[in-house]
C-alpha cells in the first residue's frame, strides 16, 4: 500500500475533501466501476446494477463501520430537474440520496422508477371507483 492510499484509508473525511476517483470492482455484479464518465467527483455507486456499500455516515466521510450493500430502491427529481437515487441498506436499512451519474444504466433507472407504477398496491382498474369513493372527479362519465 503506498503512501496515498494509507492515507485515504485511515485519514477520517478524506473523501469530503478529495475527490473519489477511484476505480474498484463492483461486490455486487463484479463489474469495474471507474469515475470516468460520471460526470461527477463522487462516485460512490456501481454504473451498471447501481447498488452501492453502506461506508458513508455523511456522504464522502467513510465514517460507517457496517459496510451493507446499499441497494437502489427509489428515484426522485431535485429542483433543478436532476435525478437522485434513493439507496437502502440491506443491513441496517439507513436511506441515502445519492445523485444519478451520466453512465448510469438508463434501463436499470428506468425499471427502477417504473416499479411502483408497475405493482401498485391496488388493482389499477379499481382507480375511478376509488377516486369516486374519495369524492374526487374521476368518473370518465363526468362530461355528461
Ligand atoms: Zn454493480
Ligand atoms: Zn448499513
Amino acid at each position: 500500500m503506498n503512501r496515498e492510499n494509507k492515507r485515504k484509508a485511515y485519514q477520517k473525511g478524506y473523501y469530503k475533501t478529495h475527490a473519489c476517483n477511484d476505480s474498484f470492482e463492483c461486490k455486487i455484479c463484479g463489474r469495474p466501476v471507474v469515475p470516468a464518465g460520471a460526470g461527477t467527483d463522487h462516485r460512490n455507486h456501481c454504473s451498471n446494477c447501481l447498488c452501492s456499500l453502506h461506508v458513508d455516515d455523511e456522504p464522502g466521510d467513510r465514517a460507517s463501520s457496517c459496510g451493507g450493500i446499499m441497494e437502489p430502491v427509489a428515484l426522485w427529481v431535485r429542483k433543478d430537474g436532476e435525478w437522485a437515487i434513493i439507496h437502502r441498506c440491506r443491513r441496517c436499512g439507513k436511506l441515502s440520496s445519492n445523485r444519478v451519474a451520466a453512465d448510469d444504466n438508463p434501463m436499470k433507472l428506468m425499471s427502477i422508477a417504473m416499479k411502483p407504477l408497475a405493482s401498485p398496491p391496488f388493482p389499477l382498474e379499481h382507480i375511478e371507483e376509488m377516486t369516486r369513493l374519495m369524492g374526487g372527479d374521476g368518473s370518465m362519465e363526468s362530461g355528461k
